[in-house]
């Protein structure tokens, strides 16, 4: 997808698809949408759709489909055993990922149960550059842990690195040093690192860790469900990556893997996943959960309609002007609010675009949730839904006290192909002028805190009347009440 400059100077990405099925949308005015968080208990979890204008909650499973993707969903082969789309699956990640050996699960979060059951054994250890969620739970549940061991820049807020997904190599030599070879379940690099912003992992720096891992004998596991960002990243910035297509930079990252697993519901724009092995032997170990936690080995649990839908979307993902929409997009979108001096994670990433809740709401403290504060008055000024990515995140501690988490971040996704540049300009001004009344946004208090997973089940309420008095200013300036 080219960045094109328009006569008038403004440069803008422009689209190389265009729409042909669409879905209504409606934006509710501003009294509905305060009545909406409020019975939402200000979590933008508990909303419901149809009071959301802009879905920007996540990236999972809510990408939008090719003409080619939807024309293969009629013709699948609905069969148990023996299925001729699942045989058009497998050949598929063969000749991408030239890997011999394909497990098909339901989704990603599958290939992390399967892959920690048999390689993760009490007392082990994963180290990655990041965890994510469902793949520190399921190493944890096998009685590992996880070391993360991402370069220090890596977390730097704001900076100009192009790849802050890179692992810190020199860490990874001390823990083999520390622990023993035999100590490591395997090494987990992670694409398009999700949980510090979907910043990309260098070809460079995974020719480093494959190093270390062929001098420890250590199984090096790719999680390629945002690898598509990372493609288009490497691509545009690694010098050693200009010159070749995607489809050569794809191998070139696989064949430093001994394993791959994705989940389809990012990767190939369809839901599902699957785990592709360089090895028979780790295959034959991993094989028999298939059958017992997902489905026979030729559907893995996925519908044959959303296999034939991925096993196109992960030829289109090989397409330059299709995996680049989602970058651009949100390179846009960041380099717009940071323009206005609106605090943003930098550089753009995959995924979908940060606010630096710390900075943008300096005077709300962390244990009023900010995040989750700025994710409730972004709703309320804009039917924009967004993920809130701080302390309200983190589980209290045993003893009733809260962890404060190290970024308080208000996560914008943006789905491929599924916004107009018009959408993504109608978030950015109401983003600014939320900036510019920031002073009006006050904190969050739970009213019910479920025990687990409070982030997904629990219901806030305002400390004071400050979504009142943000309603009455948005009124004031915008005269009609959209
Ligand atoms: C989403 C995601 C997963 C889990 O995939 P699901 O399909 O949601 O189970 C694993 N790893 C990364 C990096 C992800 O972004």
């Amino acid at each position: 997808m080219p960045s094109v400059r328009f006569f008038s100077g403004e440069t803008v990405p422009l689209e190389m698809h265009k729409v042909r099925v669409v879905q209504k949308l409606t934006l509710p005015d501003i009294d509905t949408r305060l009545a909406a968080i409020t019975a939402a208990g200000n979590n933008t979890f508990l909303l419901q759709n149809r009071d959301v204008f802009m879905d920007m909650l996540t990236d999972s499973g809510v990408n939008a489909m090719s003409d080619r993707q939807v024309a293969a969903m009629m013709v699948a082969d609905d069969s148990y055993a023996g299925s001729a789309t699942y045989t058009r699956l497998e050949t598929r990640l063969r000749e991408i990922f030239g890997m011999d050996w394909i497990l098909p699960t339901h989704q990603g979060r599958a290939c992390e149960n399967i892959l920690a059951q048999v390689l993760v054994t009490p007392g082990s250890i994963v180290p990655m550059n990041y965890h994510f969620t469902t793949t520190k739970a399921h190493i944890v549940l096998n009685g590992g842990r996880v070391e993360e061991i991402i370069h220090a820049r890596g977390l730097e807020v704001t900076s100009d690195e192009p790849f802050k997904g890179d692992m810190d190599v020199a860490a990874l030599e001390r823990l083999v040093a520390e622990h023993g070879a035999e100590r490591i379940a395997f090494v987990r690099v992670e694409a398009g690192t999700n949980l510090i912003g979907g910043q990309p992992v260098s070809l460079a720096n995974l020719r480093e860790v494959r190093a270390v891992c062929d001098r420890h004998g250590l199984t090096l596991v790719y999680d390629a469900s945002l690898m598509a960002d990372n493609l288009y990243f490497l691509k545009t910035r690694e010098a050693a990556c200009r010159d070749l297509s995607i489809r050569e930079i794809t191998r070139q990252i696989a064949d430093l893997c001994d394993v791959i697993y994705f989940s389809a519901r990012k990767l190939g724009c369809a839901r599902g996943g699957a785990i592709c092995v360089r090895d028979e032997a780790l295959y034959n170990r991993m094989r028999g959960l298939v059958p017992l936690y997902e489905g026979f080995l030729t559907y893995g649990g996925m519908s044959v309609r959303e296999i034939e839908a991925l096993t196109v979307g992960l030829d289109e993902t090989m397409d330059e002007d299709m995996i680049s929409q989602g970058p651009q997009f949100i390179a846009y979108m960041v380099g717009e609010l940071d323009r206005r001096g609106i605090p943003v994670i930098t550089p753009a990433g995959g995924l979908g675009c940060h606010i630096d809740v710390m900075r943008f709401l300096d005077h709300v403290p962390q244990a009023q949730y900010s995040a989750g504060a700025l994710a409730s008055a972004l709703y309320i000024a804009s039917g924009v839904r967004g993920m809130e990515r701080g302390t309200l995140s983190e589980q209290r501690a045993p003893d009733g006290t809260e962890p404060l988490a190290n970024m308080e971040l208000v996560r914008l996704a943006m789905p491929r192909r599924v916004f107009t540049l018009s959408q993504v300009k109608y978030a950015i001004d109401r983003i600014d002028w939320l900036w510019q009344n920031r002073r009006l946004v006050g904190g969050l208090t739970f009213v019910e805190e479920p025990e687990i997973l409070r982030f997904f089940y629990g219901r806030l309420a305002p400390v004071s009347d400050w979504q009142q008095r943000l309603v009455a200013q948005f009124k004031a300036d915008f005269g009609d009440s959209l």
